[in-house]
């Protein structure tokens, strides 16, 4: 039976690794850090518990092709709960709410409500909404791959997406400050570009409408870490073993062919590895000499990180009233890496069992933006703990503002910044996605180099824009890479 190795137990590591299981290899993981997950993590504090790497999981629908992958690598089973949170965002400008319902003619109805003199702006794009719903990400098989059971399109999906492929160009081309405004009304504009950023491409924001619109986007119960701990007992069971604390410092090359990796100085053999650390990051630190084919020059010339500042707050109040996910304008921006915010996110878990103490609420927000170089340097003069300090104050100043009955009542806070990312997962900056702002591609990279063989790569980066569903099927796909190599067949049940 031929040995694999992979390189981190993230979301793609946990994915390859049960495929790889399944098709007949012997795999061990490599994790530098002491759990699963990689980015997709939670963490508790003093009874807290924290969501790091999730707000909703394309594919956690049945009726989306995804989860059937889901549910084949253990991530999503019968046993467990759904939360489709409804409104799933909401903006508040000037004393007025505008929220993002997932049913199409209750925000129709709602978006008319606020704003009548948007009513050509508004049905048009509930109309383009319902044509996004028709589209969804496909799981297929690799060329040439042979497997258990064939994956293609049907037909009838691909008719049915016919009709949004007009409409693809035409939210390309924009960002979605420009597209959002087409709308009068302010409060409209706002929340359509808080809802995904203003600089990205109109796309994204159609796309997660329609993910929405089509009773997909859910939150699996428990959590990023909950799922990636499902995922990592089904790898054990299947007979795999994950190996903690062990990090990878490089891919051993003989002959131009991967033959193992090293780990605390010692050479672990192997017939093939997989990558799942963040590519852009791997074909430097991972091998000697860096891989340099022109998809790596390009990823390393392309990518823009997606990272973010990270501030979870548990406070002593019922926040159950509130609603889930509110963005607004605070009366003094936070000033984040120098950088003042001036549109802060609010997430609050107030409606999910086990997350806090009784009457208490777990809160969290995402402060977007590159500020690497900042919180770097303040480790480097020694002011990193103070200016995490600082921004956790002025984040609880304007909760307790923003919800009187906070005040006063902070059970404990934490702030992640990109150092706290990069730290745990090795990736670049401590980023987690890549932005696709306007006139970007929607880059996939190979899964394998030319210049080295039985060497695969996985993860957020092979695929922009990277997510969990990216991971995962480039999980799958490295194996299927592996299986042609090989010549095994694919055992995917999709
Ligand atoms: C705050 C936040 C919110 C998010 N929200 C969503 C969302 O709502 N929906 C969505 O789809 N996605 C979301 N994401 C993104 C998603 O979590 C990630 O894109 C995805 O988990 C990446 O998985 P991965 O396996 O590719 O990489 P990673 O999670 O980075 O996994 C790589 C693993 O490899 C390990 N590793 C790295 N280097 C080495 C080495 N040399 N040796 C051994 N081990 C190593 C790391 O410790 C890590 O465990 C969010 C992320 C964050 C941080």
């Amino acid at each position: 039976m031929k040995k694999i190795i992979i390189v981190g137990a993230g979301i793609a590591g946990l994915t390859a690794g049960i495929y790889a299981l399944q098709s007949g290899f012997n795999v061990t993981i490599y994790e530098s850090h002491a759990i699963p997950g990689g980015a997709s993590t939670s963490w508790r504090r003093k009874g807290y518990l924290f969501e790091g790497g999730m707000h909703w999981l394309t594919g956690s629908s049945p009726k989306a092709p995804l989860n059937k992958l889901w549910r084949e690598v253990g991530a999503l089973d019968d046993s467990v709960p759904i939360y489709n949170r409804d409104p799933f965002f909401s903006f508040e400008y000037q004393g007025r709410t505008a929220h993002l319902y997932r049913d199409i003619d209750r925000l129709r109805q709602h978006f008319l409500e606020l704003s009548p003199e948007d009513e050509k702006e508004i049905n048009k794009l509930c109309r383009d909404i319902k044509i996004f719903t028709k589209v969804s990400m496909p799981i297929t098989d690799i060329k040439g791959v042979r497997v258990k059971t064939k994956n293609s399109i049907p037909l009838t999906t691909m008719v049915g997406m016919l009709p949004a492929l007009p409409k693809l160009f035409f939210y390309q081309k924009l960002t979605v400050r420009e597209y959002s405004n087409r709308f009068k009304s302010p409060l409209l504009r706002q929340l359509l570009e808080a809802m995904t950023g203003p600089d990205f491409m109109a796309i994204a924001m159609a796309f997660t409408l329609a993910t929405f619109a089509s009773g997909d986007g859910g939150y699996p119960e428990g959590g990023s870490l909950a799922m990636a701990n499902r995922m990592a007992r089904n790898f054990e069971k299947l007979g795999g073993t994950i190996r903690y604390g062990k990090k990878v410092s490089k891919v051993s090359i003989q002959n131009g062919i991967a033959c193992g990796v090293n780990v605390d100085g010692e050479h672990i053999p192997a017939d093939g590895v997989i990558v799942t650390q963040d590519t852009l990051v791997a074909v430097d630190a991972l091998f000697d000499p860096p891989i340099q084919e022109p998809w790596t020059q390009k990823m390393r010339k392309n990518t823009k990180p997606m990272l973010n500042t990270f501030i979870s707050v548990g406070v002593e109040a019922d926040l159950s009233d509130e609603p889930e996910s509110l963005a607004f304008y605070p009366d003094e921006p936070i000033v984040c890496g120098d950088v003042p915010e001036a549109i802060i996110g609010i997430n609050q878990y107030a409606g999910y069992q086990g997350y806090a103490p009784e009457g208490c609420t777990a809160v969290t927000s995402i402060i977007g933006g590159d500020t690497y170089d900042f919180w770097k340097t303040c480790k480097e003069n020694g002011t990193y703990e103070a200016e995490k300090q600082k921004l956790a104050e002025a984040f609880i100043r304007l909760l307790s503002k923003k919800y009187p009955q906070t005040d006063g009542k902070i059970g404990v806070w934490d702030v992640a910044t990109p150092l706290t990312y990069e730290r745990y997962l090795g990736s670049y900056k401590g980023s987690w996605m890549s932005v696709m702002e306007k006139g970007s591609k929607m880059e996939s990279y190979p899964s394998k180099p030319e210049s080295i063989q039985n060497v695969y790569f996985a993860g957020q980066r092979i695929t922009s824009p990277g997510g969990l569903p990216i991971a995962a099927e480039t999980g799958r796909k490295a194996v299927q890479h592996l299986c042609k190599d090989t010549d095994t067949v694919f055992q995917g049940n999709l």
